[in-house]
């Protein structure tokens, strides 16, 4: 999936994450999205790996794309170092939006290693390709779908 439906994943995991636990809108979000981002530091020319090429080069040359980092594993130490590190109100929103990545790329016809070490890639039995029509599309409800939800009041 491109970055823009990654990070609208991500918000809209983000306000869901706000709206079932009760806590604030902003920092749930922003975690959220950065979550959703996250999973592809592993490909150089990802939106964060553009940004960040000096993890993403040498993390794409040992571990490749789509591998560790697109894992349940790698969702969990998310999860883990973030909360570790004292940064309980975000950690779940953020492994939410990292799982929100794991997901929409589950719907691309390669898939991804949920279960890393193992290297079979699962994917969903209907898939969608990245840049596609369909793919945009889902970006673009789901966008609308945040904005409806934040321009209503509650
Ligand atoms: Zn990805």
């Amino acid at each position: 999936m491109m970055a823009v439906t990654h990070v609208a994943l991500g918000a809209v995991a983000g306000i869901g994450w706000a709206a079932l636990a009760e806590g604030a809108l902003l920092p749930a979000v922003v975690a959220s999205i950065a979550g959703s981002l996250l999973p592809d530091i592993d490909h150089p020319k990802s939106w964060l790996g553009r940004r960040l090429p000096f993890v993403s080069w040498p993390l794409a040359a040992v571990v490749g794309h789509r591998g560790i980092t697109h894992s349940l594993l790698a969702t969990v130490a998310c999860l883990a170092l973030l909360w570790e590190a004292g940064h309980t109100a975000v950690a779940a929103p953020a492994a939410l939006g990292y799982l929100s990545h794991l997901a929409a790329d589950w719907c691309t016809h390669g898939g991804v290693p949920l279960l890393w070490p193992s290297l079979k890639h699962y994917h969903a039995p209907v898939t969608v390709r990245t840049g596609s029509i369909a793919d945009l599309s889902l970006a673009a409800v789901l966008w609308l779908g945040a904005g409806w939800y934040l321009a209503v009041p509650h």
